[in-house]
């Protein structure tokens, strides 16, 4: 009798199941369009051509001293870039900016949720109806109980503004966090509009909400880095703004497994600042000690060689524009082929991800008689289509619609 036999079986994450049912499939011809991963044209894995030089450049300096341990903070270099990246220059709250290297996106987003639970003691975090999976977890995980603001209208297939506003407006408390994504949301690919963004900010300092926004796919949605920023830039740049953010370098980098990422905290003064880095660096110190080097070292040879920051702004128009072109091509095809419902939320809908509005039994049609895997939610990644296969794709969805 072991100590853990009353423990409840965890069924594995969506994305693994999905995964596993993907190659257990005998059928020829199978497409899976379902983790956040980019691929190329030909459904292949794409290490940027900037990261590749940058390899070459951090392989030949050779430093003897490139595997030791990082500070706690992790690379100063590294994250006093990926802030200016971040926020642009805000050089008059510098030094009220606490930023500290995470173990990429997720860690971010699990050591901000750790600080901000202690420090702020938040009756409950906000997330958005649907959310990134994750984020309900991080939060459970740091006991904070977590609840909906609504955000997707299903019917409509677009955002539910007046209910998301309505929501904040009548049911937060003071202290209470409200995760916000900086560009491209994941799962829907719907994103406020600058108007509403406004609005969103004045809600949250009129209710006293601390704003923790993640930002995954900063010029990876648009192609510019500027304009997939300017949502957390708009709360930055407000008086008395104080929020926290969540960067990743997973995709607008290609550097998945390097878990290249920074949190941010944006306090009101550089007082505070130095306090609530003590504070994270205590808990970063328990949770990972070091985050890890080469990624970050990768980053940052992006990051402060102009040259190479030029390229990187090509392959972030590259990786973008294709995923236009496959939205493109989805929308086109499905028109092409007089599938019943409208389609443009497919096109408008921006960044890694497509809620395509199909039903769960649309969903379980598409993998049992097109052999093409999306999750339940209706969700696929964009880049999973490429030629070779978005025709089938379309095909296989109209089958399911129909
Ligand atoms: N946050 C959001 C909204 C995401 O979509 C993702 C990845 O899919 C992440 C965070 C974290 O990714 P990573 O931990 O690789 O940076």
């Amino acid at each position: 009798e072991s100590l853990f036999s009353e423990l409840s079986d965890i069924p594995l994450d969506s994305h693994y199941a999905l995964k596993e049912e993907f190659s257990a499939d005998p059928a020829p011809k199978k497409v899976i369009l379902g983790s956040g991963i980019y691929r190329d044209g030909n459904g292949m894995p794409w290490v940027l051509p900037t990261v590749k030089e940058a390899e070459d450049i951090v392989d030949n300096i050779g430093d003897p001293g490139r595997y030791d341990y990082l500070q706690i903070a992790g690379s100063a270099a590294f994250y006093t870039a990926a802030r200016d990246l971040l926020f642009g220059r805000v050089d008059t709250k510098v030094e009220s900016i606490v930023s500290v290297q995470a173990v990429s996106g997720t860690g971010a987003n699990s050591l901000g949720a750790r600080f901000l639970s202690e420090s702020l003691k938040p009756s409950a975090v906000w997330l958005s109806n649907p959310s990134w999976v994750n984020h309900a977890n991080i939060w459970s995980l740091v006991g904070v109980e977590v609840k909906y603001y609504p955000y997707w209208d299903a019917e409509k297939r677009l955002l539910d503004f007046e209910n998301m506003i309505k929501t904040l407006e009548s049911h937060t408390k003071p202290g209470d966090v409200i995760v916000l994504h900086g560009c491209a949301h994941n799962p829907t690919g719907v994103d406020p509009t600058k108007d509403q963004w406004k609005t969103i900010a004045d809600v949250c300092q009129r209710r006293g909400l601390f704003p923790f926004f993640d930002n995954a796919y900063q010029g990876f949605a648009s192609g510019d880095l500027d304009e997939d920023a300017w949502a957390l830039r708009h709360f930055a740049g407000r008086e008395n703004m104080e929020l926290a953010a969540a960067q990743s370098f997973s995709k607008n980098m290609g550097l998945y497994g390097e878990r290249v990422g920074a949190l941010h905290i944006l306090t009101a003064s550089p007082d505070a600042a130095s306090k609530v880095k003590g504070h994270v660096l205590r808990i970063q110190r328990g949770q990972v000690s070091q985050p890890p080097r080469r990624g970050a070292t990768l980053a940052t040879t992006i990051l402060t060689n102009g040259k190479l920051f030029q390229k990187w702004l090509l392959d972030l128009r590259e990786m973008s524009s294709r995923i236009k072109d496959m939205r493109k091509a989805l929308h086109d095809e499905l028109v092409a082929l007089g599938t019943p419902g409208d389609w443009g939320h497919i096109l408008t809908q921006i960044g890694m991800f497509s809620y395509t509005g199909l039903s769960p039994a649309q969903v379980e049609h598409l993998r049992s008689e097109g052999h093409v895997y999306i999750l339940a939610s209706g969700r696929i990644s964009v880049p999973g289509l490429n030629p070779g296969n978005v025709k089938y794709v379309a095909a296989a969805i109209d089958k399911a619609v129909r």
